[in-house]
């Protein structure tokens, strides 16, 4: 008898109703939280993520991993990518932004929910963020860098936006045709993608 251990990791994509909808505060650090998370950050692994919000995953909760490299620390490094980056992967449970900075800067992103579509997005270079740890540690701190971006980019997730939701008229003109694909097919496979984990 042959035991098949495989198992799938599934995420949600650009047209599912739970990426478009505001997640729920978490209100208790229970075992079932402490196991999403768990899933999640092997999701993020698997999926080679830098980031993923629960939505993704398809739970709307307020909750985020980060697995931001460390080698992308600024040259100046901001206190937020002193202190996190070397605490990744990092589990946020209801993260929210408490400030951002008028400087802003452009650079592309993608996201595990848009396979394969890069487009350029304006955002605040720096963001002070406030959020609890799995650990339940609290923490308010500066983030730039891609810290900073990828954080905008996860909270953006937990109150339903994609950054598609954020490019400018010439970016969104130029990735419009492949988002429409991309809907096209994600209707026919549910709005899922999964891989096969052992
Ligand atoms: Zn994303």
């Amino acid at each position: 008898m042959i035991f098949n251990s495989k198992r799938q990791i599934t995420l949600r994509t650009l047209g599912d109703k739970v990426l478009a909808g505001t997640a729920a505060p978490i209100l208790n650090v229970d075992a079932d939280i402490v196991r999403l998370a768990r899933e999640m950050i092997e999701a993020t692994v698997v999926f080679n993520g830098i980031g993923l919000a629960a939505p993704q995953y398809g739970i709307s909760k307020r909750m985020v991993v980060l697995d931001v490299p460390a080698e992308s620390m600024s040259e100046v490094p901001t206190p937020g990518e002193e202190q996190l980056l070397p605490r990744m992967p990092l589990v946020l449970i209801n993260p929210e932004i408490l400030s951002y900075s008028t400087n802003t800067s452009i650079h592309d992103e993608g996201c595990l929910s848009v396979p394969d579509i890069y487009a350029p997005v304006e955002r605040p270079e720096k963001v002070v963020l406030r959020s609890m740890t799995l650990d339940g540690d609290m923490i308010e701190c500066e983030c730039g860098g891609l810290l900073g971006r990828c954080i905008q980019h996860e909270l953006d997730h937990l109150d339903g936006k994609c950054f598609t939701d954020r490019l400018s008229p010439e970016a969104a003109r130029e990735v419009a045709g492949e988002i429409k694909r991309l809907l096209r097919y994600g209707e026919k496979k549910s709005f899922m993608r999964t891989k096969s984990v052992k």
